[in-house]
């Protein structure tokens, strides 16, 4: 089969052929249709400190996918041959305390397809069975293999209760743009989005119903203001992993906000302690998706009138995954979607 994989270590990633992977008796093997590349891939293409660290090579890359089941283990039960499903890509133990609890995305020994073990950026994927997410008629393919970072999006949106309140969203890149769409769905009063890339504001514009605002150019407190907001928002999700953008979150907030944080910060990053303190705010960090409540939800969600689907702004063949990765890491993109058929 063909597969992208992380054949050095160095930067790049490369269209090679492999074996089809062997299933066991709990797994599934789907034939892989559509993929996204997130940010996450970028990292290993870009060969960095944290993918030196983390990725063993050789390793066929790639965790956002949408597929058929072609093949089942003996052992499986509840699925069928040629089913539609994505996946959760994170592979749990059975044994950690939050593991045995249902805590699922809780386990300390997750493994990641695509970043510690083989992925999905190829024909055919072997996954646990238990992993699979059969996908309705409503979500197809473009969508499903996007179900992985709009995970990310409903686990972060729904930590806190947003109907009635005004939310402030830090970072419009595809997470931080379907987050708003997600607030704007389940009721959010006001939904603020926040970036310095005008295109990914546009974008936040055309997919969610919201408001912009370029913190390079205009004072978030303006914004604030003509809302007619009192003191300032109720729940912020920090989806940029940049420093001023939480600092600027924690200013904004009113007294007793809440703050979910998916962004990730490059380093060790400073936050002013005291204000966190003094003004009451709850902070929450949140990792990957509830397993397996944040797909039952978006899938809900997905079926009764969620639309996401503009923040796909490319869609190419896998054979031009080379372009795909160019235009994301010159930030022009949306999502981008890659056809294996
Ligand atoms: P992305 O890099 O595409 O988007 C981040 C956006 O933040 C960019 O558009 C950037 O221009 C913007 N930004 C930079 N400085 C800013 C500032 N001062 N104010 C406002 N915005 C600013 O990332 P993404 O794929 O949408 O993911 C969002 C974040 O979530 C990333 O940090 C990513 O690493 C992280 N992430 C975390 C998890 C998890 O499990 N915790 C999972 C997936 C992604
Ligand atoms: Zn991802």
């Amino acid at each position: 089969m063909r597969a992208l994989v992380k054949a050095r270590p160095e930067p790049g990633l490369w269209m090679e052929r492999r074996p089809v992977p062997a299933i066991g008796p709990d797994d599934v093997l789907i034939r892989i249709r559509k993929t996204g590349i997130c940010g996450t891939d970028i990292h290993i293409w870009n060969w960095d400190d944290w993918a030196r660290g983390t990725v063993p090579v050789p390793l066929v890359t790639g965790h956002e996918f949408a597929g058929e089941i072609v093949e089942m283990g003996r052992d499986v039960e509840g699925l069928e041959l040629g089913q539609r499903v994505s996946g959760e890509g994170h592979l749990i133990g059975r044994t950690s305390r939050q593991s045995r609890a249902g805590r699922f995305h809780l386990d300390p020994e997750t493994r990641g397809i695509g970043v510690n073990v083989a992925g999905a950026f190829a024909e055919y994927l072997s996954l646990p069975a238990f992993n699979a997410v059969p996908l309705p008629d409503a979500v197809d393919d473009e969508i499903g293999a996007i179900l992985d970072p709009l995970g990310n999006a409903v686990h972060t949106a729904l930590s806190f209760d947003l109907v009635g309140e005004d939310v402030l969203i830090t970072g419009a890149g595809p997470i931080g743009i379907m987050a708003a769409a997600v607030a704007r769905h389940v009721g959010a009063r006001h939904v603020v989005i926040t970036d310095v890339n005008p295109d990914r504001l546009a974008l936040a514009a055309e997919v969610a119903d919201c408001v912009p605002v370029n913190v390079a150019q205009e004072d978030l407190r303006d914004t604030a203001a003509r809302l007619k907001m009192r003191q300032g928002f109720d729940v912020g999700l920090e989806m940029s992993g940049n420093q001023a953008a939480l600092d600027q979150m924690i200013e904004a907030l009113v007294m007793g906000g809440r703050i979910a944080m998916l962004g990730i910060p490059p380093g060790k990053s400073p936050v002013d302690w005291s204000r966190i303190v003094f003004k009451a705010i709850t902070l929450k960090g949140v990792y990957g998706r509830e397993i397996f409540e944040t797909w039952y939800k978006m899938l809900a969600m997905l079926e009764n009138g969620l639309d996401i689907r503009r923040v796909i702004t490319h869609r190419m063949r896998a054979a031009e995954f080379e372009t795909g990765f160019a235009e994301m890491r010159a930030g022009h993109t949306g999502k981008v979607v890659l056809d294996w058929d």
